[in-house]
């Protein structure tokens, strides 16, 4: 898990995600389960903490490290996430 302050933090996450072109599965409004390089599946939360931060965790190696990094699948959920919050707030 960890929480978004710049988008700084996702550039090069965004880079693979674009270079991947992985799977992302809408399951709920801020739950997507994200394809990996091995065909398996992961699950990435995008959420707001209690005083509005942006909290991102997913369930690969990565995303479960004492340092998270921001890994692909979170990065592609987040595009996802970005612009259906936005469809939200615009209808
Ligand atoms: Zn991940």
């Amino acid at each position: 898990m960890f929480i978004l302050e710049s988008a700084a933090q996702l550039e090069k996450a965004i880079i693979k995600a674009k270079k991947t072109r992985t799977q992302v599965k809408f399951i709920s409004f801020g739950t997507y389960a994200v394809k990996g390089t091995k065909g398996n599946f992961y699950t990435v939360e995008c959420k707001r903490g209690e005083h509005g931060e942006k909290i991102v965790s997913c369930d690969c190696k990565a995303g479960q490290s004492v340092k998270p990094l921001v890994c692909f699948h979170a990065a592609s959920a987040l595009a996802l996430h970005v612009g259906l919050a936005r469809q939200r707030q615009t209808a």
